[in-house]
């Protein structure tokens, strides 16, 4: 089934040469005919269960989909939100939520691709946010900001994560906060968007919400409970973006391998060269680390075991190996490495990213430290 996938991933996938993606890039436009299609064949609705129109796929299957379009030299990131943001939804929203949102949401008739959870002033210190959603009568009313928050320009809906209890007034500072799906079609001018131009082509921007009134019922789950939810739906995220990590380093370690076994230098093939086989050597045994680990978390998430570690483990290892891999490529092509028409500065910038998002790999570590060595707590 896994490898039936893969294939039928990679034959989509060729229709959209590293030309598409360079273009893309270049224009700072969004991948419409690759998600489209993506959408068409049904990939990005693979974790909705059937019942909701969905393939009813686990992680493990939306792993290989991301990986192999991310190591295709595509960028997966344009809309892999469509696949897990609604996870959220799926796990506690009402049945009558899930029944609004989740058959339009799996046609693609309506796509969930935005998560605001980051703040300014907050960081990465989540319980720390401001936005604040104060309930009136049957709605909440929400005002505050957020930055880097990703493909609202290509969402009908978002998840929000805001403060429903202030800070100085729960027990515990992970309480008091709430999930909101939020229809960015009826916001009109209480949801103002800026976007942040970036060192890739990623639709991210600056959110600010005035007055924005969401209906009560559009609240997702218990009142005060939003943080323990989203750190379900963050596991997913994480394994799934080590996924594309995977892909990217797969993709350095193809085009690198490729390159040195072809460009001749000193009348013989770079790659006879140990100086230069050994980094991608190197590169690719941590990358086949990486997705053992990855392999490993997303089955314990399938399996509805706790995965935590596991999670925020295999998001560090294959962002490092990714960038490892990348560093070994742009070495290898040496002067070319820095010419667009090769592809690989670009995926270079791309791979970048995931040390610092979803979730900084400093994060990872302290996490680890505190919660799976028992060392004291730093914060
Ligand atoms: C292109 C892009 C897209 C994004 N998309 C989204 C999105 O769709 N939705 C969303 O909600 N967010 C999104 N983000 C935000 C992203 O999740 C955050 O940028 C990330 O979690 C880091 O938070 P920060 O930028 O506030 O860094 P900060 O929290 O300010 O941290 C800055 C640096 O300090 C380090 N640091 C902070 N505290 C400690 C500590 N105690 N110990 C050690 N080191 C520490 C961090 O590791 C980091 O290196 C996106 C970001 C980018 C760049």
């Amino acid at each position: 089934m896994k490898e039936q996938l893969r294939e039928a991933i990679r034959s989509l996938c060729r229709g959209y040469p590293e030309e598409y993606w360079r273009e893309r890039d270049r224009e700072r436009a969004y991948p419409e005919e690759f998600v489209r299609e993506l959408t068409d064949a049904g990939y990005l609705a693979c974790l909705i269960p059937e019942e909701y129109g969905g393939a009813g796929l686990g992680l493990r299957e939306a792993c290989v989909i991301l990986e192999e379009i991310n190591r295709s030299g595509g960028n997966a990131a344009a809309c892999h939100a469509q696949m897990y943001t609604m996870g959220t939804l799926l796990r506690h929203g009402s049945e009558e939520q899930k029944e609004r949102w989740l058959p339009p949401i799996a046609s693609g008739e309506l796509s969930l691709q935005a998560f605001a959870v980051t703040e300014p002033d907050a960081g990465s210190d989540t319980t720390k946010i401001s936005t604040f959603a104060e309930r009136v009568g049957d709605r909440y009313v929400v005002r505050g900001k957020k930055i880097f928050i990703s493909r609202v320009q290509h969402s009908h809906l978002m998840v929000l994560l805001a403060r429903t209890t202030p800070l100085e007034e729960v027990e515990k500072k992970t309480r008091g906060l709430s999930v909101f799906m939020v229809d960015l079609r009826e916001a009109g001018d209480a949801v103002r968007v800026r976007p942040v131009d970036t060192m890739i082509n990623h639709e991210t921007n600056e959110v600010f919400f005035d007055e924005l009134e969401i209906p009560a019922e559009n609240l997702i789950g218990e009142e005060g409970s939003g943080f323990s939810y989203i750190l379900g739906g963050m596991n997913a995220e994480r394994i799934l973006l080590a996924s594309e990590s995977v892909g990217d380093a797969l993709y350095f370690t193809d085009r690198a391998t490729e390159y040195a076994g072809e460009r001749v230098v000193f009348d013989r093939p770079i790659g006879k060269n140990q100086g230069v086989q050994f980094p991608i050597a190197r590169a690719y045994v941590r990358t086949r680390g990486a997705a053992a680990l990855r392999d490993g978390a997303a089955s314990l998430f399938d399996a509805g075991e706790r995965c935590g570690a596991e999670a925020n483990m295999c998001k560090y290892l294959a962002s490092e190996a990714a960038w490892e891999a990348a560093n070994a490529a742009m070495d290898t092509f040496g002067g070319y490495g820095f010419a667009e028409e090769y592809g690989v500065e670009r995926k270079f910038r791309e791979a970048r990213l995931y040390m610092v998002a979803p979730v900084s790999n400093n994060l990872v570590l302290s996490y680890v430290g505190q919660h799976v060595l028992g060392m004291p707590r730093s914060f």
